[in-house]
């Protein structure tokens, strides 16, 4: 009979607890670079602050830089969408989250909600539309599911869409809706007599407001707004003709939920960006507090060093002072280092993949 021997067992590695690294090829690893890297640059220095402050203050180049980079609607084929494979997709959605919650839900809604909507049930002249500007980060996407009153249980939604001659005609209010306050396109969906139906609405139609929603507690770093659809007049090419019943908004959830249960696992990403080594340092539970809740960014700031450096995680209960917060931003030189010495890979090259550059970054 055979005994569990737990020293036998593999050593931990702390950067990578899951041994992530044995599965992935060198091509993902090199997408996780990429994304990585485009993050260590454009949002790592800023996203404390704009949880603070509750939005992204930039984001629309933001959202250009992900579209270049092919993060956007990066699992879908054509239109200018990046085709990655459902591994690249998920590792890519693992990055945005170890980074931050209200990123990857930013990607997450504009192309598994949003571009997914238009790309699964949408027609042709609705895919040449929308898509290629919305894979390039030019147009901002939203998904309109949940009401005041109706959050797990869609199918009691009370919008209506009718008709008028030709037309729909589309009353009601969406709530808690991603990038909502920024969107050039809402993919809103409506009761109508033959059932839910989905449909492609730009956002400067008459009628149409997204007011923000703001003091969110979570996924700060994100804009969320309702939408308000007050008699709003669309033609009969704007409802997404493929999309019947509930079947239509949940398949694009079930997208969206693939890149979350990857994101989700980001834990390991945040231990191998340790701005703190367990041995080094750590914050005292008084002089640190988390600024997130487990749907958000799991931050630890440190209140006793002015520059806030960022610290995660904190596991130790050792005092914590802002030189050895100094010391602990030198002890996130072996993640990054990782980074350097991988090849980049370049912006969107060709237009249907993430394109491995041969150039080092070294
Ligand atoms: C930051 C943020 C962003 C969002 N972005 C979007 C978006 O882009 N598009 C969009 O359409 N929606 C979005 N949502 C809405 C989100 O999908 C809903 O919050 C969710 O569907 C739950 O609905 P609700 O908030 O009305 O909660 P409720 O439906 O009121 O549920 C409250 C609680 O009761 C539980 N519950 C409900 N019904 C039952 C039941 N029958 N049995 C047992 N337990 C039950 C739920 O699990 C939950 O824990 C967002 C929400 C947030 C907070």
């Amino acid at each position: 009979m055979s005994h569990f021997d737990p020293t036998k067992l593999p050593a931990l590695n702390p950067a990578d607890p899951a041994s992530l690294d044995d599965l992935l090829t060198e091509d993902e690893k090199m997408i996780r670079t990429s994304v990585r890297q485009m993050l260590d640059k454009s949002v790592e220095p800023y996203i404390a602050e704009w949880f603070e402050r509750g939005e992204i203050p930039n984001i629309r180049e933001l959202t250009k830089e992900l579209g270049s980079l092919g993060l956007l609607g990066m699992h879908l084929e054509g239109y200018g969408c990046a085709g990655m494979t459902a591994t690249e997709y998920g590792i890519a959605c693992l990055e945005l989250e170890a980074t931050d919650s209200g990123l990857r839900s930013l990607v997450s809604v504009q192309g598994s909600l949003a571009m997914f909507a238009i790309w699964r049930w949408g027609s042709e002249e609705q895919k040449q539309q929308w898509l290629p500007g919305m894979a390039a980060g030019d147009y901002i996407g939203c998904f309109g599911l949940t009401e005041p009153d109706v959050g797990s249980d869609p199918g009691s939604m009370t919008t209506k869409a009718r008709r008028d001659g030709d037309d729909w005609i589309i009353d009601g209010r969406k709530m808690w809706i991603s990038n909502a306050p920024y969107s050039d396109v809402a993919v809103v969906w409506a009761m109508t007599e033959e059932g839910v139906r989905g449909f492609v609405v730009p956002t400067d139609t008459p009628g149409f407001s997204a007011p923000e929603i703001k003091h969110k507690m979570s996924l700060r770093a994100s804009a969320t707004g309702e939408l308000v659809l007050d008699g709003v007049r669309l033609p009969a090419s704007a409802m997404l003709p493929e999309a019947r019943g509930l079947k239509g908004p949940l398949a694009c959830l079930n997208e969206a939920r693939y890149g979350i249960v990857w994101g989700r696992s980001a834990l390991h990403v945040q231990a191998s960006r340790l701005r703190v080594s367990t041995r080094s340092t750590a914050c005292s539970s008084a002089s640190r507090s988390v600024l997130s809740s487990s749907h958000s960014r799991n931050l630890l700031t440190c209140r006793s060093n002015t520059s806030r450096a960022t610290c995660w995680p904190c596991t130790s209960g050792a005092a914590r002072t802002p030189t050895s917060c100094a010391r602990s931003r030198s002890a996130s030189v072996s993640s990054t280092t990782f980074a350097r010495r991988s090849r980049s890979v370049a912006p969107r090259a060709r237009s249907s993949a993430l394109t491995v550059s041969h150039s080092s970054t070294r």
